[in-house]
């Protein structure tokens, strides 16, 4: 998956002149291979860059400007090794427009009972100065993650993880460029939402265009390029039916795909949307092609929901490192058996193949809506374990973020006339609350699928873009839920 730039992530540590030199080289020692161990054990997929160790409020503000003024540092990470008064960070963090991890870690992980004497005590006081620091990003009302505990514990690197994940997705939220080909599906209310709202939280510029200006990426694409395509769908899945007529609509989606990464790319759009609404000019709705461009990482929603196909693309993006996969999802179907209640999730056509269990199929079948030729798309059904569904709503002055947790499971039995990918969940707390609590909340239909990104992560992406969240999981208690949801509406009109 494509990002914008090579991102890094900044790590400054805390200090002040009154330890003196040697003090203040062994922390700088300290830090170094700090650093450098947690780059070597850490997995990170970002690298972490040591800058210095910050003495005065001058030092520490001019850091802050550089990482400001730095495209591809995604983060800083903040560590006490020793006691930093904190009036010096006044200056520096009130300007800092990067998302902030404090670390907060000491660099022995045992007290060396024999040993430890007042030099050793001055020289390792993370336990006082990272609370000293804390106070005042508290009194900043400074958004950060808080990551606590020993930098070679593998909890300690995940928490990191997280945190880089979401930090490389606000910068690249922050430059998100989205394409709609024709505008929302008439009528319907919930994938509306304030665009301007949207580019202030979230930087994202959504652009509408024309299904004809897609039409005409379509007509330039050349059958050499729709051959050599075909030929890589043959490699890589199982073509149910090689009539031509079948032939004939797959190679219309390769086509398609063809096209609309050409335009997406020429713009650069990482998201779009389509619409069954309006295909002037186009024999398909697309289908596989969209699901191609999905598993490719683009984000993609259906009937013009700009809001969920962004929020796709982001998702990706947070989940990147994960091998199980993120999608357009919707919930479709209920089973109501008592004690085994489940959701049958997926969309007319559009579901990602990144979520998929097995090579997939390509059939071609004939389309209810839309008016148009059979359209061509994948089917497959979905790999199990924890997952969870996200749904991005404007509730009008602001956005509001919902999160479900679901466990994603075997499709019970075959289903062998339903002509689309599709996957199945387990709602918590349970079907019904679930299903009570996000309706409450004013969740979507569509959302944001994935097996690869926590919750924790979405909720820390919020927390530094100001967004409200409602998080529905194992410990929803109904009657606080509700209460929470009241209290919840009030804080974010006083806020606003
Ligand atoms: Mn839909």
């Amino acid at each position: 998956m494509n990002l914008s730039k090579t991102y890094e992530f900044w790590f400054v540590t805390g200090s002040q002149h009154l330890y003196g030199p040697e003090v203040l080289k062994q922390v700088n020692d300290d830090s170094v291979n700090m650093v450098n161990g947690l780059n070597e054990q850490g997995q990170f997929g970002y690298k972490i860059v040591f800058k210095d160790v910050l003495k005065t409020p001058d030092e520490i503000t001019a850091l802050v400007k550089e990482a400001n003024n730095t495209e591809n540092c995604a983060g800083v990470i903040g560590w006490m090794h020793t006691f930093s008064p904190a009036k010096m960070w006044i200056t520096g963090l009130s300007i800092l427009n990067k998302p902030f991890m404090h670390l907060h870690t000491q660099f022995n992980r045992d007290i060396p009972w024999d040993s430890i004497d007042m030099d050793f005590m001055n020289l390792n006081q993370s336990a006082h100065g990272g609370r000293e620091f804390g106070f005042i990003n508290t009194r900043l009302r400074l958004p950060r993650k808080v990551v606590v505990g020993y930098w070679e514990s593998e909890k300690v690197q995940q928490q990191i993880r997280k945190f880089m994940n979401v930090a490389v997705t606000i910068s690249e939220s922050k430059c998100l460029k989205i394409a709609r080909f024709g505008d929302n599906m008439r009528y319907v209310a919930v994938t509306e939402g304030d665009k301007v709202e949207a580019e202030i939280k979230l930087g994202w510029q959504v652009h509408g265009y024309g299904v004809g200006d897609l039409v005409e990426y379509v007509e330039k694409v050349t059958e050499d390029e729709v051959e050599a395509l075909y030929k890589e769908y043959q490699n890589e899945y199982n073509i149910v039916e090689t009539s031509d007529h079948s032939v004939n609509s797959i190679k219309y989606q390769a086509k398609l795909e063809i096209a609309i990464e050409r335009f997406l790319n020429d713009g650069g759009f990482t998201a779009f949307t389509t619409t069954f609404e309006d295909l002037h000019g186009l024999k398909q709705l697309p289908g596989l092609s969209v699901q191609r461009l999905m598993g490719k990482g683009y984000g993609f929603a259906g009937e013009g929901d700009w809001k969920t196909a962004g929020f796709v693309r982001l998702t990706k993006i947070m989940g990147r490192f994960g091998d199980k996969g993120t999608s357009f999802m919707e919930d479709y179907t209920y089973h109501l058996e008592p004690d085994n209640e489940m959701v049958l999730g997926a969309h007319m056509l559009e579901v990602c193949p990144s979520i998929s269990n097995q090579k997939p199929n390509i059939i071609v079948n004939p389309l209810g809506i839309g008016d148009r030729e059979d359209p061509a798309r994948f089917t497959f059904s979905c790999k199990t374990g924890p997952a969870l569904n996200a749904s991005i709503i404007d509730m009008g002055g602001r956005m509001r973020l919902i999160i479900n947790e679901v466990d994603a499971v075997k499709v019970p039995q075959e289903m062998p006339k339903l002509p689309v990918a599709q996957a199945m969940w387990k709602p918590q707390p349970s079907l019904e609350e679930a299903a009570m609590a996000w309706i409450l909340a004013g969740g979507a239909h569509h959302t944001v699928f994935s097996l690869d990104v926590t919750a924790e992560e979405l909720l820390d992406f919020a927390e530094f873009l100001d967004l409200e969240t409602v998080l529905i999981n194992k410990d929803t208690n109904m009657k606080t839920f509700r209460q929470d949801l009241k209290l919840s509406d009030v804080l974010w009109n006083l806020k606003g």
